[in-house]
């Protein structure tokens, strides 16, 4: 990787555009937040669709820049893996999250963890072994800690993502195939991966309720997976009607803004709360 951690820097040449000014400036300075707990996640409740029940939460992270305010995460974990970057943010991620939940526990919320990874982690070969020691202490069974990967992160280099998912998998950790629809594979292909989650992309949620072909889609990619013994999980529900027809349909788990925003880690048991007196 120490090539790719310099590239940024020898590739620049005076008189580059502004945008390559602020991400020269971005890589540096994420170097400082990875460095200075900088950063901090947010979590968002994925509900049961049958009880209703918060049963975990998905990690995002967030940087607010000190000059250049939020920094969206899409941004910089690209600029993270152009720049070589990826893992120290990964496994700092990892850290924080463990942290979270530690505290949150004791605060009374019992809930799950889901984890992103990027498509670089996947060639990364002591991430196993890190997750392993970041939750030595986690407080549920390992079946509770979810890691997503997007579909074409998997689709990449299906041979070396098989690979690692088969040393994960040895972990006892669920893995989801997140934004799914939005690539090429297809369920067949998915079948061969051991994966446990599929999560259907928010582009065929989000207008759910007006759209007769998303409906067709969402529904009929919930009993293809089903048959498969995936469980599935939607994200980006945005209104009542739409996690409706989603609890109709029998998707295990709802995500989305109409159900809570992501929320601090802070403000979490509150969340929680709030989600059961509902
Ligand atoms: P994602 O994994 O698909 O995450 C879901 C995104 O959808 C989040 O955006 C979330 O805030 C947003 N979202 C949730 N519910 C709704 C809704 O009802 N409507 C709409 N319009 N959006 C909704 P966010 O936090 O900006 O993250 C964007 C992407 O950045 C994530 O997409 C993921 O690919 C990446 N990302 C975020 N946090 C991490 C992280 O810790 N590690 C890695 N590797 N990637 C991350
Ligand atoms: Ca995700
Ligand atoms: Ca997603
Ligand atoms: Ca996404």
């Amino acid at each position: 990787q120490a090539e790719n951690h310099a590239a940024p820097f020898t590739r620049y040449q005076p008189g580059q555009d502004e945008s390559h000014l602020r991400e020269l400036k971005l890589i540096t300075d994420l170097h400082t937040a990875i460095l200075n707990n900088g950063l901090h996640m947010n979590y968002q409740p994925k509900l049961d669709s049958r009880t209703g029940e918060l049963v975990q939460v998905e990690a995002l992270v967030r940087w607010v820049h000190p000059e250049l305010g939020f920094i969206s995460p899409e941004e910089f974990i690209f600029l993270a893996e152009q720049s070589g970057q990826i893992h120290d943010l990964t496994a700092h991620i990892l850290q924080r999250v463990a942290d979270d939940a530690r505290q949150w526990h004791r605060r009374g919320v019992d809930a799950g963890v889901a984890i992103n990874l990027s498509a670089m982690d996947l060639t990364w070969p002591a991430l196993p072994r890190y997750i392993a020691d970041t939750f030595r202490d986690w407080h549920h069974s390992m079946e509770r800690i979810t890691l997503e990967v997007t579909e074409s992160a998997l689709m990449d280099d299906p041979e070396e993502a098989m690979a690692t998912l088969n040393r994960l998998r040895d972990l006892g950790v669920t893995l989801s195939v997140d934004d799914f629809g939005t690539g090429y594979s297809s369920l067949s292909q998915l079948r061969m991966l051991p994966v446990q989650e599929l999560k259907i992309d928010k582009s065929f949620v989000l207008k759910l309720d007006s759209e007769p072909q998303d409906q067709l889609i969402v529904r009929s990619t919930i009993d293809m997976a089903h048959g498969l013994g995936l469980k599935v999980v939607a994200e980006g529900i945005e209104n009542l009607k739409a996690w409706q027809l989603l609890q109709q349909w029998g998707c295990n788990l709802g995500q989305g803004f109409y159900l809570s925003r992501p929320v601090a880690a802070g403000a979490l048991p509150e969340t929680a709360r709030a989600l059961a007196a509902r």
